[in-house]
């Protein structure tokens, strides 16, 4: 007979994100993380892919109303202590989400989500402007990879030097502390993070695998349930950082083409 042996969730993570029908990133990674690390998720969905570890083969949005009223519901109910985001999709979205945040009032951990791992892009082009102009301002952490960097200063990022560079000029953008993932750099990866005005740098090693989908949303994710577990933010990165070198590292190898971290780290 099942027994429950888990102590009751402790802290309430909102993640507003696309689902991956996959299982591996996207609304299904952020649930798992929250769950593994103790607290109680909830979740807005932006957007459906029909995706699997070898890409995604659509993507289906919902009508603006029906992203409101989800984010509505769960709001004026059962609140949260962090809202997460992962892929928002088009300007509509962003505009709609960023101005009920910003009544709300919780901080707020922004992974800009832009493109698959297989190339599909997850947000559309022309929503980048209102990206910057209404979300990227109310984040408490903002957690672009390099690319992502790139494209929201028009820097170009090759060093640790440039990370630093980009990461302070996104809070001259509106972000309080950015999280810049160094998975792209040369070598060993390095990641920073921009702390107020401290500047903390997290050196890793280079795991040799194509298993790494979902590493940006599980990493978004477990930030923010450690925040809402009352960590501080540089203790959050750190362990979340060590959470997906395991998770990366024992991957479960499951399906053809990019499968999935293991959530159970
Ligand atoms: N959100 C959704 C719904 C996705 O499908 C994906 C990737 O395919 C992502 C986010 C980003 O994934 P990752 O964590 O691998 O950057």
């Amino acid at each position: 007979q099942f027994q429950r042996n888990q102590p009751l969730p402790h802290g309430r993570v909102l993640t507003v994100a696309g689902s991956d029908s996959g299982g591996g990133a996207g609304i299904q990674a952020d649930l798992k993380a929250i769950t593994l690390l103790g607290s109680y998720g909830s979740s807005v969905l932006t957007a459906l892919t029909a995706q699997n570890t070898l890409g995604v083969t659509a993507i289906h949005a919902p009508p603006i109303d029906f992203v409101q009223q989800q984010l509505d519901a769960v709001l004026c109910d059962i609140g949260t202590d962090i809202i997460k985001t992962g892929m928002l999709y088009s300007a509509e979205i962003i505009a709609t989400v960023a101005e009920r945040f910003r009544s709300y009032g919780a901080l707020c951990v922004i992974d800009p989500v832009m493109i698959a791992k297989g190339g599909s892009a997850l947000l559309q082009q022309e929503a980048i402007d209102t990206f910057i102009r209404d979300l990227l301002p109310q984040a408490y952490l903002l957690t672009p990879n390099i690319p992502e960097a790139e494209t929201l200063t028009g820097l170009s990022i090759a060093t640790v030097s440039d990370m630093e560079q980009a990461a302070k000029a996104l809070q001259t953008m509106g972000a309080r502390n950015v999280l810049i993932k160094g998975g792209h750099l040369e070598g060993d990866p390095i990641d920073l993070l921009q702390y107020g005005t401290t500047t903390i740098t997290l050196p890793g090693k280079r795991l040799d695998t194509p298993h790494t989908h979902g590493t940006g949303c599980t990493t978004a994710s477990v930030i923010a349930t450690l925040l809402a577990q009352g960590v501080s933010l540089p203790q959050a990165v750190t362990q979340a950082k060590q959470f997906i070198t395991n998770a990366i590292a024992d991957a479960p190898h499951i399906g053809h083409g990019h499968g999935p971290v293991n959530h159970y780290t």
